[in-house]
């Protein structure tokens, strides 16, 4: 490896965090380049259990050069606020840089989130309200502030100020909210700017410099492929690309740089907030699955949410691992599935009558129902395997099945949220 990215093939949540953490022994600088702190990237070593959300995996190695680049949400004071909870439980201060050009997230980004879900009601998309889809639409509509820009507080002013000449006419008229006044936001930005300071650099001239020397470079990809708004099932989509494509623009890399792709998917699917999600199980069976699964149950690691839980959907994980220009897999939490006689993997979607193997655009998919076949359960604990050999027959037979189906190399297996519960195949 010298430049692998680690990206979600799912609907986010598939083990990114664990992976990363894990990869990141043997990296030189892991990378962030897309979203923000709507990201909750569990992280369970030596040092305990952490929900990661705008540090980059990499923080529990001392020697790790963690960068948030260009392409990220950068919520100034969630990042410092992460930074010293994480020194404070006893992990050695990361090693941190932020890029100049990433954009910050205003105070009014989140607040739009929250009265935009609320004026939605019932058809509202699930959002984490961090100001995630605010922040990106001002961001392509260019009202959008860089990190640089706090340290100019004329041009802080003006770009704040033109961004709220639109903003305030919709919280006044839209929402019926007051107005929001230009001069304490520039006092609170100057002072964010001040604080994080220390971290900010040009990371893609840094980047650019670690890849000519030959440095060892992870990227860590938010969410996952499904939630890609070209690809993935929008409007149900998150609002930057978490595509393995696109790492290459929001980290400042050139895109022939990045040899192996690690897509991560679960044993079983899961996925927060709305939208079509075909192998969903509900009642007992998906109360069992959802108690069962993850570290502590499928509960959101940012929200606290119950997660969707469903069966492993063949269609789904094929056409993202496919459209993250999957190398390899890596495939998670596979010990959760060892209470079970019989496990369902949906094969095909039926559509209209017909049968397809391709996943569809939101507006089939929203009829689509499962074809599923079933496999043999294990019915043990495989937790503590650490080799193939050391798998159940039943269990082996189930991830090559998945491997035959989705069409990529299986390379990584987790069997249990710790760093360490890992099988490495060739
Ligand atoms: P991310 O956002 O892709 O990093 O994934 P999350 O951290 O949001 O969700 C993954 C969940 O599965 C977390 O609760 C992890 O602790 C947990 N997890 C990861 N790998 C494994 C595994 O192999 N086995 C089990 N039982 N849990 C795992
Ligand atoms: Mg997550």
């Amino acid at each position: 490896m010298s430049v692998k990215a680690v990206v979600g093939a799912n609907w986010g949540d598939e083990g990114k965090g664990k992976f990363t953490d894990l990869l990141a022994g043997e990296a030189d600088f892991v990378v962030r380049f897309q979203g923000g702190r709507n990201a909750g990237h569990t992280v369970i070593n030596d040092y305990g259990k952490f929900a990661l959300h705008l540090l980059p995996s990499g923080v529990f190695h001392p020697k790790v050069v963690n960068v948030l680049g260009p392409g990220v949400a950068l919520d100034v004071r969630a990042l410092l606020t992460e930074r010293e909870t994480l020194i404070a439980r006893g992990v050695p201060e990361p090693r941190l840089c932020v890029s100049d050009r990433a954009q910050v997230v205003m105070p009014y980004h989140v607040l739009f989130d929250k009265l935009e879900e609320e004026r939605l009601g019932h058809g509202q998309f699930g959002s984490t309200q961090c100001g995630i889809a605010p922040f990106y639409a001002d961001k392509y509509v260019k009202l959008g502030v860089q990190v640089a820009d706090l340290y100019h507080e004329r041009r802080l002013r003006e770009r704040i100020g033109r961004s709220l000449e639109m903003r305030n006419v919709v919280i006044e008229h839209l929402y019926g909210k007051p107005r929001i006044a230009v001069d304490p936001l520039v006092t609170e930005l100057l002072e964010a700017g001040r604080q994080v300071r220390p971290f900010v650099c040009d990371t893609t001239v840094l980047l650019q410099e670690a890849v000519s020397q030959g440095r060892r470079i992870l990227l860590e990809g938010q969410l996952g492929a499904l939630r890609d708004p070209d690809h993935g099932i929008y409007p149900y989509s998150t609002s930057s690309s978490p595509l393995a494509g696109f790492a290459a623009v929001g980290a400042g890399l050139p895109p022939f740089v990045i040899q192996s792709i690690a897509a991560v998917t679960k044993a079983y699917s899961t996925c927060v907030g709305g939208g079509p999600f075909v192998t969903e199980l509900f009642g007992e069976e998906g109360d069992t699955l959802r108690k069962r699964g993850g570290d502590a149950g499928e509960y959101g690691a940012t929200t606290g949410r119950p997660r969707r839980v469903g069966w492993f959907d063949a269609v789904a994980t094929r056409y993202g691992c496919r459209i993250q220009g999957a190398t390899e897999v890596a495939l998670g939490c596979l010990d959760v599935l060892g209470y079970l006689d019989e496990i369902s993997i949906c094969t095909a979607y039926e559509i209209d009558g017909k049968s397809t193997a391709e996943f569809p655009v939101t507006a089939l998919l929203e009829c689509a129902k499962p074809i599923y076949e079933t496999a043999p359960g294990w019915k043990r604990d495989i937790s503590a395997a650490r080799s193939w050999d050391a798998l159940p027959p039943e269990a082996q037979r189930y991830v090559e099945r998945i491997e035959a189906l989705v069409g990529v190399p299986i390379r990584l297996i987790s069997v249990g949220a710790h760093r360490d519960a890992v099988i490495r195949r060739a």
